[in-house]
């Protein structure tokens, strides 16, 4: 049996139901999962309530053969139009417990609790050393396996543990070491595991002072970045040769004149151009051309290919690196201009 008729089998599904009741839905538009709204049907989706749960599901769908992804919120995710063959695992709310100890420092919280919402928790127990996540839309196990963060920090920084459900389905421990946190990634990103949970321990801080370097975070994001149209973030990672050429991702894409361009409806955002914005009606390949003529003139002005942060979900594969996914399709946008 195929990777892609297993994931549509009744079996595959009466399993995964049976283990998981009112859990397991079929056909859902990925377009609802990910922030760029964009992405055809995928034959199952799976939204475990526990770590438990999660434990059973990755044992059966490990079991079935059948090819599977985890994601949170899917903002750091382009999905594909054409949709997807096999199984999405979405940690998302329904597994988003939180504990503190003021008095050690010591937070402990699942995967899929809003990030904003955990550092405002964090922040409201004076609690130092998270609030440069204050901005950042996703769920904390996609936070944790992205490493991500801002003004320069990841929130892998402040980790004594994280909790995940291995590719056997087996729930483990990784120490901080183990967890292989760099700059906006982790070990998470190759060995299959599933964040369930983290733990962190934070330095007492004001909740005063901290609450109005949210506040000032905030505006700053809000002015910065573009907020009305669907997006998601940053597309490519910073670069230390590039930095030292042109500067940041935004800036090296501007100054090689594409701030502002469409393909399809997609368009490098007028006001950042490290974003990619969908105005409306835009397909995976609108935002992949666009990813790729931001490479190819980067590349030619500077001799360096910038990486992306965003990952794409093809129909029939794994998660990649969204560039990886349309070296072909150079020269395709550009032709509908800067607006
Ligand atoms: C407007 C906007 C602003 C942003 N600003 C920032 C920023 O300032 N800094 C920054 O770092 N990022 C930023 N991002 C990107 C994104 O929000 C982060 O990468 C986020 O932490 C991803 O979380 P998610 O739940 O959406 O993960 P997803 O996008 O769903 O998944 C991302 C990756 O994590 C993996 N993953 C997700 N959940 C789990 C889990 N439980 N266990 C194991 N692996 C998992 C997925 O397989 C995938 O590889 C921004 C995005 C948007 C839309």
């Amino acid at each position: 049996m195929s990777t892609a008729e297993a994931a549509s089998a009744p079996a595959l599904c009466a399993r995964l139901e049976a283990a998981l009741p009112g859990r397991v839905a079929a056909g859902v538009s990925l377009a609802r999962l990910g922030r760029w709204r964009i992405g055809g049907p995928v034959d199952l989706v799976v939204t475990p309530d526990s770590p438990a749960a999660v434990a059973r599901a990755v044992a059966i769908l490990a079991d079935s053969g059948v090819r599977w992804t985890v994601i949170g919120e899917g903002s750091n995710v382009l999905f594909d139009s054409a949709g997807h063959r096999g199984v999405i695992l979405r940690i998302g709310p329904d597994l988003g417990g939180y504990r503190a100890d003021p008095s050690t420092g010591e937070v402990a919280a699942e995967a899929g609790i809003w990030v904003p919402c955990f550092v405002r928790r964090t922040l409201s127990l004076g609690l130092a050393g998270c609030v440069h996540a204050i901005g950042i839309p996703g769920m904390l196990g996609g936070l944790v396996a992205m490493n991500g963060g801002s003004q320069r920090r990841g929130i892998g920084e402040q980790i004594v543990e994280v909790t995940a459900v291995d590719p056997a389905g087996r729930l483990q421990r990784f120490d901080r070491d183990a967890c292989g946190f760099a700059y906006r990634t982790s070990v998470f990103q190759q060995n299959g595991a599933v964040i369930v949970a983290a733990r962190f321990r934070y330095a007492p801080g004001d909740a005063g002072a901290l609450r109005r370097e949210a506040v000032a975070i905030m505006a700053a994001r809000r002015r910065k970045f573009p907020n009305r149209l669907p997006n998601c973030g940053s597309v490519f990672v910073s670069d230390p040769a590039l930095y030292a050429t042109l500067g940041p991702p935004g800036a090296a894409i501007e100054a090689v004149g594409l701030k502002g361009t469409r393909a399809g409806g997609a368009r490098i955002s007028p006001l950042h151009a490290n974003f990619i914005v969908n105005e409306g009606g835009a397909g995976s390949d609108d935002v992949l051309r666009l990813i790729a003529l931001a490479r190819r003139r980067v590349f030619d002005a500077t001799g360096i290919a910038m990486r992306s942060e965003v990952l794409h979900l093809p129909p029939d594969g794994p998660l990649r690196p969204a560039h990886d996914a349309v070296p072909e399709l150079v020269g395709q946008a550009g032709r509908e201009g800067a607006a």
